[in-house]
């Protein structure tokens, strides 16, 4: 969601991205509030620009995304150097706002509403021939769930209308992107005039010259037959599904207003899987959060053990202002809370081997994507799956194209492939 901000930041400028920041005119940093880290990182990292602005007091530098819409006025205030802040509902307005700096009217900038109408005004800057690319189909989210601070920093669930939805899409093909990610923060809940998520799909399938579909992030309750039907039918849609969970146990997801169970995430994942065998499932957990019992953790690791993802994004529980998680009373020992999430990243990371080590000498169709950056002589791809693929002796007139590749080697992360 962030990257595809920045670029609609950059577009919404008609700008042109420069590689090192003392060669800008205009430095915006987009952030990230969801954990506290993230949100430390962010102004630090406009801190670091305050010599280039010595330098060249025309300089201008902002704050966009979800911290400068929590913190508003109070970075105004703490950062001198900072000309404006910008939320993520605001990105239409970025451009007067920026000719109003220009124009030398002296005034800092909050500009932080929520009530903009126009939400999915700008699209994204797309770079020529880039084989992938984002589409938002829906902005801020509608549950309540007590750990997160979207909401708060994102506003009600808003859907994109199918029309907007094609248009930006067809709009991104006509750059040369082959394959789409569909994103919202609950994007399967995306309904718009009597049209659901599975019917959005199907309108997707007929787009000309896209090869291929991804969505994300997936919410286990509106995972519905249909979807799954819908999935399975169309063939651009990928084998890959992103599927938070956030705990393997009751209590916790009671407490954290999930709205599921785990039999119930659990019977999703089994449908899923009987309509579609080679499915690749991930999902985010949270450790520790509110009063989580050394039961309720097992719970989670049986869950991982089970049903065996190929990816867990895991991350340590953050108190966020604002959410119901801030009011509650119980928080466990930090030290605890790493343990688990150490023994949890651990096992992970031996069962995402052992499922990419099962696929070795077996062909998939590889959407090819770029020269890799570490090695230039490979190229770089992904399966239908969205496992990450390098691949040795192959002409790079394959960019853009899908080509069947034999895995030869297995990461953790990622393969090394050679064509079939
Ligand atoms: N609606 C989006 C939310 C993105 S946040 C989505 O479902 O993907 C991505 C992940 O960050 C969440 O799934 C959750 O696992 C984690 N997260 C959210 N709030 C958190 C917090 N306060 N502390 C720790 N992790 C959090």
């Amino acid at each position: 969601m962030n990257e595809y901000d920045s670029d609609r930041i950059i577009n919404s400028l008609s700008a042109h991205p420069v590689k090192e920041p003392s060669d800008a005119d205009i430095i915006i940093v987009n952030t990230c509030a969801i954990r506290e880290k993230a949100d430390h990182k962010a102004v630090s990292a406009v801190g670091k620009y305050k010599k280039l602005k010595i330098k060249n007091p025309d300089l201008i530098i902002g704050m966009a995304g979800c911290v400068a819409q929590l913190y508003g006025k109070k970075l105004i205030k703490q950062i001198p150097h900072l000309d404006f802040v910008i939320g993520p509902r605001e990105i239409p307005k970025l451009r007067d706002l920026i000719f109003d700096i220009k124009e030398g009217s002296g005034h800092r900038r909050i500009n932080t509403s929520m009530d903009i109408e126009e939400v999915f005004k700008v699209s994204p800057y797309h770079e020529a021939g880039k084989v992938n690319g984002f589409v938002s189909i829906q902005q801020g989210c509608n549950k309540k769930c007590a750990y997160c601070i979207v909401p708060t920093v994102r506003g009600n669930e808003i859907n994109r209308s199918l029309k907007e939805i094609l248009e930006e899409s067809r709009l991104l093909i006509n750059q040369g992107a082959k394959e789409l990610t569909y994103i919202g923060q609950t994007v399967n809940s995306w309904k718009y005039e009597g049209e659901k998520f599975y019917n959005l799909l199907n309108h997707l399938q007929e787009l000309d010259g896209l090869e291929r579909i991804r969505f994300t992030t997936s919410f286990p309750r509106d995972v519905t037959s249909k979807m799954v039907d819908s999935m399975r039918n169309n063939s651009k849609v990928c084998r890959q599904l992103h599927l938070p969970v956030q705990s393997g146990s009751n209590r916790v997801l009671k407490q954290m207003n999930r709205a599921y169970s785990i039999e119930w995430y659990r019977d999703s994942i089994n449908r899923l899987r009987d309509a579609m065998p080679d499915l690749s499932l991930s999902t985010d957990i949270i450790v520790g959060f509110g009063d989580e019992s050394n039961e309720d953790f097992d719970e989670t690791m049986k869950l991982i053990e089970d049903v065996k993802f190929d990816t867990v994004y895991s991350f340590k529980y953050s108190i966020r202002p604002g959410t119901p998680g801030e009011t509650m009373s119980s928080h466990i020992d930090d030290d605890i809370a790493l343990d688990r999430l150490h023994r949890l990243q651990s096992r992970q990371r031996e069962i995402s081997l052992e499922n990419n080590l099962k696929q070795l000498n077996k062909s998939y169709k590889v959407l090819i994507e770029n020269a890799s950056r570490n090695n230039p002589k490979e190229l770089f791809g992904r399966t239908s799956q969205n496992k990450a693929i390098y691949i040795k002796d192959l002409n790079k007139k394959y960019i853009g194209k899908i080509v069947d590749i034999t895995k030869i080697e297995a990461f953790q992360n990622s393969f090394i492939g050679e064509p079939t």
